[in-house]
């Protein structure tokens, strides 16, 4: 590729070029050694560019270093680059979080959560491109968890899940530095409050999201209708019929939790959830946790390049004095 563009982080090269902050490229230049001095000049002769996987750092081709960087992270570029063009990413309420759990403090006051999923409608299931998604009906209250940390009831809108590439990472939340494989989330809105989920997601009480731990270990036998469907959602952009799926079956035993006022993980990042983190995991099968690592990409159909979707986690964000209120005594 000609080396005339000026990619990557680093000053203004003074010519307008378009400046695309989210490049990490590693230069190798196929000119003579005895040019290396002058790399300035260099910009303007043939350049060889290679692009790197941004997370398993392996030369990859243009395009799936393109459709990888899309697929990590929406196309906006990685987790650190996203506070560029959504500022919020830097804001003080910001998610995921470690939970510290010895800093936690028992409220006595939080009320039991609860749940009303008894009559939960699923619609579909479909790959966004960062995860896949199972989406509920959601124009009446029949489907809504209430107690703990809010003061009215919430309605379930979607829930999906976040996962690593192997054992040690995949969950967003990580509780005192530990790293689940997998972590679920159900999304409710403020429909007391607001007319739509959008209204809701923009405002400071607007959502409620549940995070579920996945940790391995024995067969999950719930989990298996949902794995059993992903093939269907294989690519980015797609989307399949997936009725009759009650995620309470996805629930661990106790409900206890941590809550903490926090945001959306990925763009845009609004400050707009109270984060309800289950403090009980629930156990799936490494085979079952598989079948999202390698059945799921982050590509189009119609792309060449075929990027497996794993690793689709933000990490960990500064608490800024946020205090996080556990319903149990440590
Ligand atoms: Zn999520």
């Amino acid at each position: 590729m000609p080396g005339h563009h000026c990619w990557g982080y680093g000053e203004d090269d003074g010519n307008n070029t378009p400046f695309n902050p989210f490049i990490s490229v590693q230069l190798s230049l196929t000119v003579p050694s005895t040019f290396l001095p002058a790399l300035t000049a260099a910009r303007h002769h043939s350049t060889t560019v290679t692009f790197l996987h941004p997370t398993s750092l392996q030369p990859v081709t243009w395009h799936a270093w393109m459709t990888s960087c899309q697929g990590v992270t929406g196309g906006e570029g990685g987790p650190s680059e996203w506070y560029r063009y959504y500022p919020i990413a830097q804001g003080n309420r910001q998610s995921p979080i470690n939970i510290v759990s010895g800093q936690a403090a028992f409220n006595s006051s939080l009320n039991p959560l609860v749940l009303s999923y008894d009559q939960c409608t699923s619609v579909n299931i479909s790959n966004n491109g960062h995860s896949v998604v199972v989406e509920f009906e959601d124009y009446d209250d029949k489907t809504v968890i209430s107690g703990g940390p809010l003061s009215n009831s919430y309605r379930l809108k979607q829930f999906h899940f976040h996962w690593g590439n192997q054992h040690g990472e995949g969950s967003e939340h990580t509780v005192d530095g530990k790293s689940y494989p997998c972590e679920l989330h159900l999304v409710h809105w403020n429909a007391k409050a607001y007319a739509t989920f959008g209204e809701a997601a923009g405002k400071p009480d607007g959502l409620a999201v549940i995070g579920i731990f996945l940790d391995t270990g024995g067969q999950h036998p719930g989990i298996n209708r949902l794995t059993d469907a992903l093939y269907m959602v294989k690519f980015k952009g797609t989307q399949a019929q997936f009725d009759n799926f009650n995620p309470k079956c996805l629930l661990p035993s106790s409900l206890e939790f941590w809550t903490y006022p926090g945001s959306l993980t990925t763009p845009p990042l609004n400050e707009s959830v109270i984060w309800i983190v289950l403090k009980e995991s629930i156990k799936v099968s490494e085979k079952q946790m598989d079948k999202f690592r390698k059945t799921l990409l982050f590509s189009g159909e119609e792309e060449g390049e075929r990027m497996q979707m794993v690793n689709n986690f933000r990490p960990p964000q500064p608490l800024n004095g946020r205090k996080v209120q556990a319903s149990f005594k440590g």
